[in-house]
């Protein structure tokens, strides 16, 4: 294990250090069962090289997590019954991000189950202009 990651939940999980239920390996990413389940085959797919979050995964990488998530979307509808999937990736505290390794959240959704996602509010063309400018303005920098 690379220096910084011997505290990280997750690479222990892909060294096996710690158990958990393995739904889904290739050569860069694992799914495994979330043990606080948002509903029954709610699952995270991890990149097997630790990267913190959005911000420092590897492009290429990221395509194989979400790669995965999809062949595991497909899975959880013959597996568990799901009628449709959230997929769902915080990013920071203050995104409610708790474990600082990547992981996308696969998460198998059923008629009323009462999982809420976000309210939006109403925002008038003018204001989607403004930050529409301002984002676009913004793009190419990183
Ligand atoms: P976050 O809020 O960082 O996006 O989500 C972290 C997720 O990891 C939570 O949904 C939490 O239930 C899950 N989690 C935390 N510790 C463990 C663990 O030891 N094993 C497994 N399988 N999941 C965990
Ligand atoms: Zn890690």
């Amino acid at each position: 294990m690379k220096a910084g990651e011997e505290n990280c939940l997750f690479c222990k999980i892909i060294a096996g250090e710690i158990h958990a239920e393995k739904i889904f390996e290739d050569d860069w990413v694992l799914g495994f069962l979330d043990i606080r389940p948002v509903n029954p085959g709610h699952i995270l797919v991890v990149p097997k090289q630790h990267s913190k979050n959005i911000y420092d995964v590897p492009e290429a990488i990221l395509q194989n997590m979400i790669a995965a998530a999809k062949k595991i979307s497909h899975t959880l509808k013959r597996a568990v019954g799901a009628e449709g999937v959230s997929i769902h990736m915080n990013n920071e505290p203050v995104a409610g991000q708790v474990v600082f390794h990547a992981h996308i959240h696969v998460i198998p959704r059923f008629s009323n189950d009462g999982f809420t996602l976000w309210h939006g509010n109403d925002a008038t063309t003018m204001e989607l202009k403004k930050v529409g400018e301002k984002v676009r303005g913004a793009m190419e920098v990183r």
